[in-house]
């Protein structure tokens, strides 16, 4: 099967000679057709130029970007099968939501029947019909998100490329929206390439994420490989919390130069068998769960301890004796120890 977004050794250099930033450096990638695959990283690590690429915004200073298998290097935007959603959603605020909608019919002259009533099916594929009168300020930022989405679907890409868009929106309606978009993906079958700096959101609604980090991927995978089998050390952290254990620690706590360990993975026991104990330095309560902070000798241990054991966490001061399984601890390797 043709895959449908294809970056060939993709960089892009901004900047003048000598003061150049490397946003995008050296990118291999290739996206599945139907796939949910999201970029991951730190804010400006470059994910959105590696967008704006495939988009045909912005030219990659060296290498391919192939779409459906075929070279979209000297196409521009609007001859390319994708379309964009951007985080403040860009709507022309005089124009109607329907107007809106149909922007990318208006443009290839369809006639205005069909155009509304093919907006009008996309704001009900959105859960927005009714208000295609309405203008932009009228709507939530919930709804302008939606109408976002019903505008760059319109037109039938066959990727749709998605940058934080839900960037905007407070976290009840941001998680209710997530569950949405992806139903949504399934159900069209369109490829999603999503870009979000948020590791919750990468790992709830992906196939695949790629992580990010000053303009190169760190490693591709599928939520559960880049969680419990980071390939860098910036993966570990940056994809939930990590114990990162270097040296003698690590060789002492799990027998590698270089290891992970999972907070959630650590339990409090008795002090016969404990792999390593210490005095309590921290405790803090997050409702599901309690982070202890033991200095098990000079090592920082974070253990993320379920609410529901019932057992009272330990104080700051007193001393806690860890356990954990063999298989929760995960090499790194000498690379990403940098
Ligand atoms: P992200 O979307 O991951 O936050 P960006 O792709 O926006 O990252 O940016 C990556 C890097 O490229 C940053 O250092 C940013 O400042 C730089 N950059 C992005 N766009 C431009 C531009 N048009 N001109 C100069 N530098 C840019
Ligand atoms: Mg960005």
């Amino acid at each position: 099967m043709t895959a449908a977004v294809t970056l060939d050794r993709v960089s892009c250099v901004f900047g003048a000679p000598g003061r150049e930033v490397r946003a995008v450096d050296g990118v291999d990638l290739t996206i599945e057709a139907g796939e949910f695959f999201t970029l991951l990283g730190p804010s400006g690590s470059g994910k959105t130029t590696c967008l704006r690429m495939i988009g045909g915004f912005t030219l990659p200073t060296a290498g391919r970007i192939l779409i459906g298998g075929q070279d979209m290097s000297l196409r521009p935007p609007y001859a390319r099968p994708v379309n964009t959603v951007f985080q403040d959603y860009a709507l022309f605020p005089h124009m109607s939501i329907r107007d809106n909608v149909a922007y990318a019919l208006m443009v290839k002259k369809v006639d205005k029947s069909a155009r509304r009533r093919r907006a009008e099916e996309l704001l009900a594929l959105v859960d927005l019909a009714g208000v295609g009168e309405r203008r932009p300020a009228q709507l939530s930022g919930g709804q302008r998100q939606r109408v976002a989405l019903a505008r760059a679907l319109i037109s039938q890409p066959q990727v749709l490329l998605l940058d934080e868009p839900l960037g905007a929106l407070d976290l009840k309606l941001r998680e209710q929206m997530q569950t949405e978009l992806k139903t949504l993906q399934r159900r069209l079958g369109i490829t999603f390439l999503f870009i979000t700096h948020d590791q919750h959101e990468a790992l709830s609604m992906s196939d695949r994420i790629g992580v990010f980090n000053q303009g190169r991927l760190e490693q591709v995978g599928t939520p559960q490989a880049v969680y419990n089998a980071p390939a860098t050390r910036f993966v570990a952290h940056f994809v939930g919390a990590a114990n990162v254990l270097d040296g003698d620690a690590a060789r002492r706590l799990g027998g590698h130069a270089s290891a992970m360990l999972r907070p959630e993975r650590i339990r409090l026991g008795d002090a016969a068998g404990a792999r390593a104990a210490g005095t309590v330095r921290e405790v803090q309560y997050f409702g599901a769960f309690t982070r202890v902070k033991v200095d098990a000798q000079g090592v920082l241990l974070q253990a993320d301890l379920p609410d529901a054991t019932g057992a009272p966490p330990p104080g700051v001061g007193q001393t806690a004796h860890l356990h954990w399984d063999d298989s929760a601890v995960h090499a790194l390797d000498a690379q990403g120890a940098a």
